[in-house]
């Protein structure tokens, strides 16, 4: 990936939580407080802005400078998470040919290692962790595919990390609302790849 991709993601995903935020603020408010969609939005919106007065060479600078972004304007469990993983994926690239499979790799390890969530949890490690595999297997179409099929997987799970957690075995029966942002994050680096 080279640093005009990477905008283009970035650009794709802001304007995809955009459209997705009442989506994304409606399952909240059912198994949280409501703010993921707000907050998905303020954060992207913030990397959007951030990056148009940010020189960039690589691909890798841009994804670390919207992690930035996102952990210093997202309130709530979502933007560190989210941050880490653009943090982590943006160092994982220090050249534009390093692998964006391993860089994957370690944006959800970087989102492991601070939430602490396990796949079955019900939050977005289920719809990152079998993204990140398709990607490393069969490229970003197959991701975004495994991605929305993760977030589907939520809906009958129990939470057992972040707020939806406090609500017990009330959680059961609707998608977690990470998981679907991390849906929308794959497809739309599907919509730039290519
Ligand atoms: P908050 O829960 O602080 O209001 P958001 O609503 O923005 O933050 O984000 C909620 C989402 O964050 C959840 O749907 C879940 O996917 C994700 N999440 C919460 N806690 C964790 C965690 N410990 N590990 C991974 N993801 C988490
Ligand atoms: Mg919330």
């Amino acid at each position: 990936m080279d640093a005009a991709q990477a905008r283009a993601w970035v650009a794709a995903i802001a304007a995809s939580v955009t459209e997705h935020a009442a989506e994304l603020g409606d399952l909240d408010a059912a198994i949280g407080d409501g703010d993921h969609g707000v907050n998905l939005r303020r954060g992207f919106d913030a990397a959007v802005a951030a990056l148009a007065t940010f020189e960039a060479d690589t691909a890798g600078a841009v994804l670390t400078k919207t992690g930035t972004t996102l952990v210093s304007k997202v309130g709530g469990a979502s933007g560190p998470l989210y941050g880490s993983m653009f943090r982590a994926l943006g160092k994982a690239l220090p050249s534009d040919d390093a692998s964006f499979a391993d860089g994957l790799q370690a944006g959800l390890d970087a989102i492991v290692r601070l939430g602490k969530a396990s796949p079955g949890d019900k939050t977005m490690v289920d719809a990152l962790t079998p993204a990140v595999a398709a990607y490393a297997a069969s490229g970003p179409d197959a991701a975004a595919e495994a991605a929305r099929a993760g977030a589907a997987a939520t809906i009958p799970l129990q939470a057992r990390k972040g707020r939806a957690s406090y609500l017990g075995e009330r959680s059961t029966g609707h998608q977690d609302p990470g998981a679907t942002s991390t849906a929308l994050i794959f497809a739309a680096l599907a919509s730039v790849s290519g």
